[in-house]
C-alpha cells in the first residue's frame, strides 16, 4: 500500500501519543533537573500504573472481552474507571476490537492489529489512521456487553471519566503534595505512556518474540519477559488457543498477577465462576504441537515416513491414555460431589488414577525421548 492509498490520519490520536510521549521523556527529565522528584512521586506512579494495567488485563481483557469469570459490580466500576485512566477507549470498543482480533487473528484485512502487517502497525500504527472507519461503531459482536450496565455507563461517560482520571487525579495529588506540575508529568504523562506501550506490546511483541508451546496456527507467542511487564499477558500463545481460561500463565512459577488478582478476589466474593481449561486439553495441545514442531527435523532424515508414522501412532496411544485418565479424574470429582459418598468406590478410583498416572508419565517420557532422537523410533 503506498502513501496515496492510506486512509486519513487521526490527528487527535497522533497528538495524544506524541504529546504524552514528549512530556514523559523531555518534560519529565527537564523537571527532574530543575525541580527534582520525591519518593511519593514514584510511589504514586507505581500505584497508578498498576491500577491502569490491571483494569485493562483483568477488566477489559479477561472479564469483558473473554468472559473468563464473573465480577461483582464494585469491581467492575473500579475496572471501568481504571480503564478510562489507561486511555484505551471504552471497554465496549476495546472488547469489540479484541474479539475481532481473536476471530481473525493474523488476517491483514480483518484483524484490527494484525501482527503480519509488521511491528509498527500492530503496536501503534493501527490507531494512527482511519483503518477501521467502516466498523468503528459496530458493536454487534458485543451484544452481551451492551446489556452490562457498568460497560454502558463507562461507554456513555468515557470522555468525562478519561479527563477526570488523567488530569483530575494528578492535579489532585499535586495539590495534596504541593507539586501540581510534577504530578501531572509523572502520574499523568509518564504513567500513561508506560501503560500504553506495555499494553501495546501484547499486540506487537507478543506476536513476534517468544515460544509457541501450544500452537503454531497463529503468530501468538509465550514470553516470560513480556509477562513481567504486562501483568501476565505475555503468555499469549496459551491465551490464543484457550481464550476462555481466566489464566494466561498456567504454571505456578509463571508471572501472572492478573490471574492472582482474579483468584484472590474469588476468596472474598468479588469474582466467581472462574473458567479453566482442563489439564487434559492443555497437555493434548502441547503434545500435538511438539509433534508438529518435530516434523521439520524428521523430514530431513532417511526413512522419514516410517519414523513419522511410528511417532504418530505412539502419540495417538498416549493421547487416548490421557483421555482415559481425564475421564477417571472427572468421575472422581463427580463422585465426590454426590450426596452419598461411596467411599470404597472412590478409593478404587484413586488407585486406578494413580496407576494410570505412573504409566502415563513413563509413556510420555519415552515418546519425548523418541521425538528428540527420531532415529530411536526405528529401533
Ligand atoms: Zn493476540
Ligand atoms: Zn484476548
Amino acid at each position: 500500500m503506498n502513501t496515496a492509498q492510506k486512509p486519513p490520519i487521526i490527528w487527535l490520536n497522533v497528538a495524544i501519543f506524541l504529546g504524552t510521549f514528549l512530556l514523559a521523556t523531555v518534560g519529565v527529565a527537564w523537571y527532574g533537573l530543575v525541580q527534582g522528584y520525591s519518593l511519593v512521586h514514584w510511589i504514586w506512579l507505581v500505584i497508578a500504573f498498576v491500577f491502569c494495567g490491571l483494569s485493562i488485563t483483568a477488566g477489559y481483557h479477561r472479564l469483558w472481552s473473554h468472559k473468563t469469570y464473573e465480577a461483582h459490580d464494585a469491581l467492575k466500576y473500579l475496572f471501568a474507571i481504571g480503564g478510562a485512566f489507561a486511555l484505551q477507549n471504552s471497554a465496549l470498543h476495546w472488547s469489540s476490537d479484541h474479539r475481532v482480533h481473536h476471530k481473525h487473528v493474523d488476517n491483514n484485512d480483518k484483524d484490527p492489529y494484525s501482527a503480519k502487517r509488521g511491528f509498527w502497525y500492530s503496536h501503534i500504527g493501527w490507531m494512527l489512521r482511519e483503518y477501521q472507519a467502516e466498523r468503528y461503531s459496530d458493536y454487534r459482536n458485543c451484544r452481551d456487553l451492551q446489556k452490562d450496565k457498568v460497560v454502558m455507563w463507562q461507554h456513555k461517560h468515557y470522555i468525562s471519566l478519561a479527563l477526570l482520571t488523567n488530569l483530575g487525579l494528578p492535579v489532585l495529588l499535586g495539590a495534596i503534595y504541593g507539586d501540581i506540575l510534577g504530578f501531572v508529568l509523572v502520574v499523568g504523562a509518564l504513567r500513561l505512556v508506560l501503560s500504553h506501550h506495555t499494553t501495546f506490546f501484547i499486540n506487537s511483541l507478543a506476536h513476534i518474540w517468544g515460544s509457541q508451546p501450544y500452537t503454531s496456527k497463529n503468530t501468538a507467542r509465550d514470553n516470560g519477559v513480556l509477562a513481567f511487564f504486562t501483568f501476565g499477558e505475555g503468555y499469549h500463545n496459551f491465551h490464543h488457543i484457550f481464550e476462555h481460561d481466566y489464566r494466561n500463565g498456567i504454571r505456578w512459577w509463571q508471572f501472572d498477577p492478573t490471574k492472582w488478582l482474579i483468584r484472590s478476589c474469588a476468596y472474598v466474593g468479588l469474582t466467581k465462576n472462574l473458567k479453566r481449561v482442563s489439564s487434559y486439553r492443555i497437555e493434548k495441545a502441547r503434545l500435538i504441537q511438539t509433534m508438529q514442531a518435530a516434523k521439520g527435523r524428521i523430514f530431513q532424515l532417511p526413512n522419514a515416513d516410517k519414523i513419522q508414522s511410528v511417532l504418530e501412532s505412539e502419540l495417538q496411544q498416549l493421547l487416548s491414555r490421557l483421555g482415559e485418565y481425564d475421564e477417571l479424574k472427572t468421575q472422581l470429582i463427580d463422585s465426590a460431589k454426590s450426596s452419598v459418598k461411596e467411599k470404597y468406590e472412590n478409593a478404587l478410583l484413586r488407585v486406578r488414577i494413580k496407576q494410570l498416572d505412573m504409566v502415563l508419565k513413563e509413556q510420555r517420557k519415552r515418546w519425548l525421548v523418541m521425538i528428540n532422537n527420531p532415529k530411536l523410533a526405528l529401533s
